[in-house]
């Protein structure tokens, strides 16, 4: 999709970056987390009780992760460990809602709000279906749009590779921006 905005108002200031006002961006992102201790997982922002718990610095919720990773992918800001190091202890054991609480923020602060996102969970076990909808809920609420925006999918591996064999559990987001007009 072309930009002409500027050729058309060629007073406006060129030293904005131009790819700032593109009418849409996309992003994607992936995460996984391992297994470990525990007798509980959060996914989505739902707490789902499993024979596991996460490995992981933050609340392991790795659908969460993914889409953060999206969002920032969309807007052109690297990943989420750039932005919240698991090697500082502001972000251990941190609700992971919070973290795509903040990510949003920068997204908005650049001009842009959610088209619609779309998500798949990589998982053998736990039984995802029974908490697809709250996490869509969830998600939603978060990022302060309508569940309709928000699609939440999962699938096992048929008992394949590291999530089939129940190592872990994978996330893949996709996320549509669309630029907010004043
Ligand atoms: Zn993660």
């Amino acid at each position: 999709m072309s930009n002409n905005h500027s050729k058309d108002n060629p007073s406006e200031n060129s030293n904005e970056n131009s790819s700032e006002r593109l009418p849409f961006r996309i992003g994607h992102g992936y995460d996984v987390h391992r297994f470990g201790d525990g007798d509980c997982i959060i996914i989505g922002g739902e707490k789902i009780k499993h024979h596991s718990g996460f490995i992981a610095h933050s609340d392991g919720d790795v659908l969460l992760h993914a889409l953060c990773d999206a969002l920032l992918g969309a807007i052109g800001e690297g990943d989420i460990g750039r932005h919240f190091p698991d090697d500082d202890s502001t972000y251990e054991n941190i609700d992971s809602s919070i973290l795509l609480r903040q990510t949003y923020q920068r997204v908005t602060e650049r001009g842009y709000s959610v088209a619609n996102l779309d998500c798949t969970i990589i998982a053998q076990t736990p039984k995802m279906s029974p908490h697809i909808n709250a996490m869509r809920k969830n998600i939603a609420d978060v990022l302060g749009v309508s569940s309709t925006q928000v699609n939440v999918k999962a699938t096992t591996t048929e008992t394949l590779g590291f999530a089939g064999r129940e190592e872990g559990i994978a996330a893949y987001a996709v996320v549509m921006l669309y630029i907010m007009t004043d």
